[in-house]
């Protein structure tokens, strides 16, 4: 799926639930646009979700974006990382309530298992905060070893995601 000078497309999961979710959400997809060596090519709708894991914070906000970017996973993670410090996220508990979360879900049809970099992302298939976002702007996109987005999306329930309207 990689060519040099036309790039890779990378799907990124973008998630809040601090700080105005919905400005968090936003702000970092506008973000995403001004990437280096990257075209944002869409983003999905917002997505209001309750958390997974502890209860005792907010709903969460999630959204997907599609990428093309010449940046490498490595790097592109990178990039991602610098924009989560950049909206002020502080690690603290696993799962636990933060400003902005931004994942590298797909990049191109690589599988990459190293320290600090799994692709696809080990939540992927089987998330639907992160699978309808991404069902939404790219169904047919493939989860090497797992199958098409939209078919691992029908697999689970959509029952708690609520579409958060333009309007907000
Ligand atoms: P989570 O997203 O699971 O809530 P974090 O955002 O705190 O957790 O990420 C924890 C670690 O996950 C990071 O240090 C990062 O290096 C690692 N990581 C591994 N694979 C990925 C990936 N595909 N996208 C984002 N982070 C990843
Ligand atoms: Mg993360």
């Amino acid at each position: 799926m990689t060519t040099a000078g036309v790039g890779t497309l990378a799907a990124v999961g973008l998630g809040s639930n601090l700080n105005d979710p919905v400005a968090q959400v936003s702000g970092a997809l506008a973000a995403l646009a001004a990437l280096p060596d990257s075209e944002l090519l869409v983003a999905s709708s917002l997505y209001r979700n309750p958390p997974m894991g502890p209860q005792d914070q907010p709903d969460y906000v999630n959204a997907a974006a599609l990428l093309r970017t010449r940046l490498t996973a490595q790097a592109l993670l990178q990039e991602l990382q610098a924009l989560e410090r950049r909206q002020g996220r502080v690690r603290e508990r696993r799962w636990g309530p933060r400003t902005i979360d931004l994942d590298l879900l797909l990049w191109g049809d690589a599988t990459i298992n190293e320290p600090g970099l799994i692709v696809p992302h080990p939540g992927l298939h089987e998330r639907p905060f992160v699978l309808y976002p991404l069902a939404e702007i790219a169904p047919g996109l493939h989860v090497p070893g797992r199958g098409r987005v939209d078919a691992l999306a029908a697999a689970c329930s959509a029952a708690s995601l609520v579409k958060v309207s333009p309007a907000g």
